[in-house]
């Protein structure tokens, strides 16, 4: 009967066995006697310790794909989510440049207009406001807005003038205007603007530059003190130092100087209220 049989319960199998082992060099065998129930149950646990030591190396081995199979799905995702974000980029600077282009169009006349398949959202979403698309004198206006606001156009404080604007060249040249006032009275800007300059010089003591754009600085000279610094943003009305006598002065008051592209002009020809 082949030994393989004896593992199976049967009616006639022998209740222990013996095993020879018996070695190649022809020594004493080494004789074994166990009990067949040991046997069948060392059988048993051998082959279900190697069924589970192969489901163990598949399981993990599929385990470590399905892993490296996420990493890459990841990272996929990641580089989608990336090129999605520098479309969108380029599509909103596709439309602020084509909005631009037409707003400039509009400006510049029905003749030169896009065709509608060209015209970009944004102008469409504006067409369908309650107010209607900005027109062109709206655009207009608009420019002509900001040009009002940045001009140096409000008095920089409320004084009395002791000497008026003297552009020609000579003993009584004069490049701005002088404004009398009580040492410590605020001195406001006259228009929107950025600081160019906030610092001191020999003529103007404390003083400030101001650029509003449009080619246009002016200058607050003699302050006691100043109240901002270079690159500020400021807006009309905003306090820029106090009235002083520092530099060449012999009383308190603010010189007030107004050019366009470097050359002084009259401040009360740019001054409205
Ligand atoms: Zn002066």
């Amino acid at each position: 009967m082949p030994f393989w049989k004896w593992l199976w319960p049967r009616k006639d199998a022998p209740r222990k066995i013996r095993i020879h082992l018996v070695p190649d060099s022809g020594d004493e065998p080494l004789s074994v006697k166990m009990p067949l129930g040991l046997l069948r149950i060392l059988v048993l646990l051998i082959v279900v310790g190697i069924l589970a030591i192969l489901v163990l190396i598949f399981s993990s081995s599929s385990l470590i794909l399905e892993k490296q199979k996420n990493r890459v799905i990841v990272r996929q995702l990641e580089e989608n989510a990336a090129q999605l974000s520098r479309m969108n980029t380029l599509e909103r600077e596709l439309e602020e440049s084509a909005v631009l282009l037409y707003r400039m169009q509009t400006l510049f006349g029905e003749g030169t207009l896009p065709p509608d398949s060209l015209i970009p959202d944004q102008i469409l979403r504006e067409r369908a406001l309650p107010g209607g698309p900005p027109q062109r004198e709206n655009l207009l206006q608009r420019g002509e807005q900001q040009v009002l606001s940045a001009m140096p156009s409000s008095w920089p404080l409320r004084g009395w003038i002791t000497q008026e604007f003297h552009g020609q060249h000579g003993h009584d040249y004069h490049a701005g205007m002088d404004i009398a006032a009580e040492p410590g009275t605020p001195v406001r800007a006259a228009g929107d603007g950025v600081v160019l300059v906030a610092g001191w010089n020999d003529e103007y003591g404390n003083f400030v530059l101001l650029d509003h754009g449009f080619s246009v600085t002016s200058l607050y000279g003699h302050n006691s003190h100043l109240g901002v610094r270079k690159e500020d943003r400021v807006e009309r009305g905003d306090i820029l130092g106090y009235v002083g006598s520092t530099g060449r002065s012999t009383a308190p008051h603010l010189h007030f100087e107004i050019r366009r592209n470097g050359i002084p002009e009259d401040p009360k020809s740019y001054l409205l209220d």
